[in-house]
């Protein structure tokens, strides 16, 4: 019961984020926004206490994302910074990575951004080659990565790679802090047909000297460390996905009410309002998916919440698309004018559908591991 129905504080923290997003709204300064949610404790609310954090979880941190978003203004890096790379410093890390990066990463005051994907893997992360080998000291990174966000705004990037004696087979992954401007650690930009306040990069490690400290927690915990920071991004990039669906669908009711060709206005047409109502449905019913994952994850049970938590990031995606396609088309020509600023959604939207975890990856997680199909590939 306590799943299903919003607890105050809960429904409290959306209130007060809900109005933080007004303030600054779509016309949004990133660097701002994050500044104030970092100060008044939104971007840490899932992090230890004891390390300046609000000691809540993925419930309370999917919460600031969703009402950012859903007044126009989404964080992106939340999903990376506090909630994989926080969640794994914090679960992982030693007392003096903890010291180091979860106060800043709390307030806001420090970013990580979060490496895996490579240009030869792609979906298939078992296949990285990003190889980590270690010297007398410490450890040399070589290899590299692609569509990496907000490596130029982030003071590091957590990289996901293998070690020199585990470089075939399936991954045993382990996880480097980064630091910007470490030599050999090269970042070009990619053209991204993207509206967005966070760039994507194509990285370069070439030969890049880290200290022994860098590595986080077990070189051979491998896959356990990873997902638990994994879960947290499905759950986020579900809530950046409710978060944009009802910003869209929120414009196109207003526009719907207002807009009069005929002698009612067009909102009254079924045809403009149904699509609009059971995009409301699906995004309320994507939003109890995520709660349903934010709570086994907050519980402790990574293993139920990676079903939810794909499953959540599946409805929300798709609920997203449809919710913008379908706001867009309420506006009419509008819909594609930068003033309602609802076309630049359209490819925003996509990106929940793509990435982490494209749709279809998610449907074989389900067909293979929920039903128990065999696999094709
Ligand atoms: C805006 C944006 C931000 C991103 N930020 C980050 C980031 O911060 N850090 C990071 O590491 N990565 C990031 N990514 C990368 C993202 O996680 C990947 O794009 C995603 O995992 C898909 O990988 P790919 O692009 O290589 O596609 P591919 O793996 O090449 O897939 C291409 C298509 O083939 C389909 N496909 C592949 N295999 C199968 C299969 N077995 N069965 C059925 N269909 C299949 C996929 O579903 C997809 O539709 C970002 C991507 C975007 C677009």
């Amino acid at each position: 019961m306590s799943t299903l129905i919003e607890p105050a504080e809960h429904t409290a923290l959306r209130a007060a984020v809900a109005a933080l997003g007004r303030r600054h709204g779509p016309g949004f300064d990133r660097a701002e926004l994050w500044a104030e949610a970092g100060k008044l404790g939104y971007l840490g609310v899932n992090l230890p206490e004891e390390y300046g954090g609000g000691g809540g979880g993925m419930a309370e941190l999917s919460i600031v994302l969703e009402e950012a978003g859903a007044a126009g203004a989404p964080l992106l890096m939340m999903v990376v910074s506090p909630a994989i790379c926080g969640t794994v410093l914090a679960r992982f890390g030693t007392d003096a990575q903890k010291a180091a990066w979860l106060p800043g990463l709390a307030d806001g005051s420090r970013t990580m951004a979060f490496g895996i994907t490579e240009p030869d893997a792609g979906s298939n992360s078992h296949r990285i080659t990003t190889t980590a080998t270690r010297t007398g000291d410490g450890w040399v990174l070589d290899g590299r990565k692609v569509f990496v966000s907000g490596v130029d705004i982030a003071d590091a990037t957590l990289i996901v790679g293998r070690t020199s004696d585990a470089r075939t087979g399936t991954l045993k992954a382990c996880l480097f802090i980064v630091p910007r401007d470490t030599p050999g650690f090269g970042r070009r930009a990619i053209d991204m047909e993207l509206d967005a306040h966070e760039k994507q990069f194509e990285l370069t490690l070439d030969g890049v000297r880290l200290p022994a400290d860098a590595l986080v927690g077990d070189e051979d915990a491998g896959l356990l460390q990873l997902f638990a920071g994994l879960n947290p991004e499905r759950i986020m990039t579900a809530a950046f996905a409710i978060g944009m669906g009802r910003y869209a669908l929120a414009q196109a009711v207003t526009y719907a009410k207002e807009r009069q060709v005929w002698k009612t206005p067009i909102g009254a047409h079924q045809a403009i309002a149904h699509p609009l109502a059971q995009s409301h449905i699906e995004l309320e019913l994507a939003r109890l998916m995520m709660r349903k994952a934010a709570a086994l994850y907050d519980a402790g049970d990574d293993l139920a919440a990676g079903e939810a938590a794909n499953m959540a990031k599946y409805a929300a995606a798709e609920a997203c698309v449809k919710a913008v396609d379908q706001s867009v088309h309420t506006l009419g020509g509008n819909g594609l004018t930068r003033e309602f600023g609802l076309a630049r959604l359209i490819t925003a939207a996509r990106v929940a559908r793509i990435a982490p975890v494209s749709r279809e990856m998610i449907l074989n997680f389900v067909s293979h591991q929920t039903l128990g199909l065999p696999k094709s590939y």
